[in-house]
């Protein structure tokens, strides 16, 4: 590893509307306590009013409230989509889901966990290899990553960073959050490490759904260009005959992509 105190490109900080109402609500508070100590109930009511905000926030992974926030492909991009495939490499589901994709001759995004690198570095190659992007998913993808402080957080993902960089020689552009969770915390960090925060348009919920059919209903289900869609390799649901979710929904959906005149598209060739 490299380091994690190298600052990549790091571009500036604008806090949101809502943080900076936060912000303010803090400040004022101080002063205003002491001015008018009886009118504690209120104030104590209002920053816990603005806490229960911000957290509802963070909770929504499609929000930009706390930040920009990647939801679908910018307006001008048209007849594309931008499949992205989260938690791998994946030894046994991750090449399977790159033949699919060879079949089909198209790309797509792997949002991959840092400790999974390390411990797939060929197949993290191989995924580069054969035309794929692969950006940030965070080190450990830890289940309470949305309660991180702002070192904590950092740490996290500047260590995924370096990880994929230093094995695969090319360095992410976004960061997708474990689970899509977050806090105020996150736009900061990500601005500071020159990463811009990506979700989902539509997602098929195949890491807890067996039934393909459902999956791919979920995906396909309103879809139209400039849409962002969400599988996993990684932590994949397996049918009852033990098969990949992805691995049985990918070919109907690259079809029905197809069918409907799209291109799927790196999200970095949307910049
Ligand atoms: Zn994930």
């Amino acid at each position: 590893m490299s380091g994690f105190t190298r600052i990549p490109l790091s571009r500036s900080w604008q806090p949101t509307k809502l943080l900076q109402a936060s912000l303010a609500a803090h400040a004022a508070a101080v002063p205003l306590l002491a001015a008018q100590p009886g009118l504690w109930p209120w104030v104590a009511g209002a920053i816990v009013a603005d806490h229960a905000v911000l957290t509802a926030s963070g909770l929504c992974p499609r929000s930009s409230l706390l930040g920009p926030n990647w939801t679908r492909l910018p307006c001008t991009v048209v007849n594309k989509i931008a499949i992205t495939i989260d938690d791998g490499p994946d030894p046994e589901v991750t090449p399977r889901v790159l033949d699919i994709l060879d079949q089909f001759k198209v790309v797509v995004t792997f949002f991959c966990i840092g400790k999974r690198i390390i411990a797939e570095p060929l197949l993290a190659r191989e995924i580069l290899r054969r035309g794929h992007a692969i950006e940030n998913h965070s080190y450990r993808h830890l289940h309470y990553f949305s309660l991180l402080g702002p070192r904590a957080m950092a740490t996290e993902i500047a260590q995924a960073q370096d990880i994929i960089e230093s094995t695969i020689g090319a360095a992410p552009l976004f960061f997708r959050a474990p689970a899509g969770l977050r806090n105020p915390f996150l736009d900061r960090v990500l601005a500071h490490q020159g990463l811009k925060l990506a979700s989902w348009t539509r997602r098929g919920f195949d890491t807890v759904t067996n039934q393909p059919a459902k999956v791919l209903t979920r995906l396909v289900t309103g879809m139209r260009s400039g849409d962002i869609l969400l599988l996993h390799d990684g932590h994949a649901a397996r049918t009852s005959d033990n098969v990949p979710i992805i691995v049985q929904v990918l070919p109907a959906l690259l079809q029905k992509i197809s069918a409907m005149a799209q291109v799927p598209i790196l999200l970095r060739a949307a910049l």
